[in-house]
C-alpha cells in the first residue's frame, strides 16, 4: 500500500545517504534500479563525471539541487537518473499521469535531453513527451495528457497549461531547470515563474546554470528548497 511505499522510499533515502559518504565512481556502485543501470551501461555510461559524483547521491536522496557546472560536465544524467529512480520507486505507472518535467532553453537542447532520456529510460514502462513546439498545438495535446515524463520548452509549456484541458500536473514529483541562466537570457523569466507558481509545492526541484547571477538566485529563491548547492569546475 501507498503508506509502507512511502516509509520504505524514506528508509531507502536515508540509508542512501548514509552509503555516499565516499563519492561513487561507477554507475554499477550507486543505489539505482537494474532498469536504469542497464539503460547506462547499454549506452556506456559506465563512470560518473564530477557533477555526477556531486549530485547523484544528493538527488537520488530527494534533496533539491543548485548546480553549477560548464557545458559538456553532464548535467543530463544528474537530473535524468534521479527522475527515472523517483518514478520507478513511487512504482509510477502509465496511468499516473505527469510525474515529472524537465523544462530546457530551446527546442535543439530539449530534443538532445530526450534523446538521452529514451535511451537510458528504454527499460522503465514509462511515456515520455517533447513539448518544443513546431508541430500543430492539436497533436501536442492529444500526446501530453499521457505522458509521465515531459521535457519541454518553458513558453510552448505554459501555453499547454493555459489551453490544454486535459493537461494535468497535480502529481508531478520533480521538476528541473536545465541551462536556467539561458532560459532567463532567452526572456522566459516570468513565464518559468508562471509555470513553477502551478506547480505542487511538495516537489523535488533541480536547477542548473552555468553561471550565477541575480536573476538566477531569485529564480532559485522561487523554486528551491533548502537546495544543496554544488559548485565543480572544468577538469574532469
Ligand atoms: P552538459 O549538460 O553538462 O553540457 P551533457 O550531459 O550533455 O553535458 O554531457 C556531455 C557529453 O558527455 C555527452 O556527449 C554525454 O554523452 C557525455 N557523458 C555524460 N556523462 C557521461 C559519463 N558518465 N560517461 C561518459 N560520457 C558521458
Ligand atoms: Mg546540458
Amino acid at each position: 500500500n501507498k503508506d509502507k511505499d512511502e516509509i520504505d522510499a524514506l528508509e531507502k533515502r536515508i540509508s542512501d545517504g548514509i552509503q555516499f559518504i565516499t563519492p561513487p565512481v561507477r554507475f554499477s556502485e550507486l543505489a539505482i534500479s537494474t532498469k536504469t543501470l542497464k539503460g547506462l551501461e547499454d549506452a556506456h555510461f559506465l563512470e560518473l563525471t564530477d557533477i555526477q559524483k556531486c549530485a547523484l547521491p544528493i538527488a537520488l536522496s530527494g534533496l533539491d539541487i543548485l548546480g553549477a557546472a560548464k557545458t559538456g560536465s553532464g548535467k543530463t544524467l544528474s537530473f535524468l537518473v534521479p527522475i527515472l529512480e523517483r518514478l520507478y520507486r513511487s512504482k509510477w505507472t502509465r496511468f499516473d499521469g505527469l510525474g515529472a518535467l524537465v523544462l530546457s532553453p530551446t527546442r535543439e537542447l530539449a530534443l538532445q535531453t530526450f534523446e538521452v532520456l529514451r535511451n537510458i529510460g528504454r527499460n522503465h514502462g514509462l511515456s515520455a513527451g517533447l513539448v518544443i513546439g513546431g508541430k500543430d498545438l492539436k497533436s501536442e495535446q492529444e500526446a501530453i495528457s499521457r505522458m509521465n515524463i515531459l521535457v519541454a520548452t518553458p513558453g510552448r509549456l505554459l501555453q499547454h497549461m493555459d489551453q490544454t484541458t486535459v493537461f494535468e500536473w497535480s502529481q508531478l514529483k520533480v521538476l528541473v531547470l536545465d541551462e536556467a541562466d539561458r532560459i532567463l537570457d532567452l526572456g522566459f523569466a516570468k513565464t518559468v515563474d508562471a509555470i513553477v507558481k502551478a506547480l505542487p509545492k511538495e516537489r523535488q526541484t533541480m536547477l542548473f546554470s552555468a553561471t550565477q547571477t541575480d536573476s538566477i538566485s531569485a529564480l532559485a529563491r522561487l523554486s528551491l528548497r533548502d537546495p544543496v548547492v554544488m559548485s565543480v569546475h572544468a577538469q574532469q
